[in-house]
């Protein structure tokens, strides 16, 4: 079986401006892969190329499928995309967004089916948002409202799920509640997952693979360990930190600098 994510030398220009650069990288069927990298490298570009919402140069394919060969219908099967910042129906309630995410499934002006149904009320289940499925969107908190985007695209039942900073909104509670699920989902089988996070902690404690990616290019991959070393931090996030191995993953612990002692009065 093919691959779930190949990329050959993918490059993406954004209104004429250079954003990536030939990037190469393949995620395996069941990893989870998070792109880390420092602000504006390129990490949401690259999710939303692979999502085939941006024209890209060089190859992207999808379970061996060039993109550029299927057909919308049949990515939104296979792919499931939660964005950074996901627009927000206005008036939408909970359970409506959610069942959006079955509308490859449902016929072209057809009603969604008993299964449909189903299979969002075990997804709110899941996600802690049975009690708000009434809900307006809008009127939910950061983070209810980032369960919810979760929750359509869970809802989607794809074999790929791409989340771009899934859980920035979240306490951390939820954020656990929700990164624990997706790996659960990954590990019952059928589910690989190319992230992209914020906290270098978080995203090695999950991932098992990390690429890190700044102005566009790949410059480190490997599991988290390799990649989350001080001496690529500090060189490509201009920051002074401490990794601490915790046994479950590194632990990345920024460093204040050193104060000069108080001068005595
Ligand atoms: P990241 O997710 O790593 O923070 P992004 O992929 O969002 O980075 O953005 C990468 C770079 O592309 C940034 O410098 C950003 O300003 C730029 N960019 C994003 N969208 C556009 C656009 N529509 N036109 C031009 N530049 C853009
Ligand atoms: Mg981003």
């Amino acid at each position: 079986m093919s691959d779930p994510v190949e990329l050959e030398r993918v490059s993406v220009a954004l209104d004429g401006q250079p954003i990536l650069h030939g990037v190469d990288l393949t995620v395996p069927e069941g990893s989870w892969v998070t792109v880390i990298g420092p602000n504006g490298a390129g990490k949401s570009t690259l999710l939303r190329a692979v999502g085939g919402l941006v024209a890209f140069g060089g190859a992207i394919r999808l379970f061996g499928t060039p993109l550029r060969r299927l057909p919308r219908r049949d990515r939104a099967r296979l792919v499931a995309t939660v964005a950074q910042d996901p627009v927000v129906p206005p008036g939408m309630a909970v359970l409506d967004y959610v069942l959006l995410g079955r509308t490859p499934y449902i016929a072209p002006l057809g009603r969604e089916s008993a299964t449909d149904l189903a299979a969002v009320d075990a997804v709110l289940e899941r996600l802690d948002l049975a009690g708000l499925a009434g809900r307006r969107l809008e009127s939910l908190s950061g983070g209810e409202r980032q369960r919810a985007f979760l929750a359509r695209a869970l809802a989607q039942g794809a074999s790929l799920l791409l989340l771009d900073e899934p859980t920035t909104a979240l306490d951390i509670g939820h954020q656990q509640d929700v990164l624990d699920l997706v790996d659960q989902l990954r590990r019952d089988g059928g589910l690989t997952v190319l992230s992209t996070m914020h906290d270098l902690s978080v995203a090695g404690g999950y991932a098992d693979r990390l690429v890190l990616l700044v102005d566009g290019r790949l410059v480190a991959a490997g599991p988290p360990r390799e990649v989350l070393t001080e001496q690529l931090l500090s060189e490509h996030y201009r920051a002074r930190v401490t990794v601490v191995d915790t046994g479950h993953g590194p632990l990345v612990v920024p460093v204040r600098p050193a104060r000069s002692a108080p001068t005595p009065s």
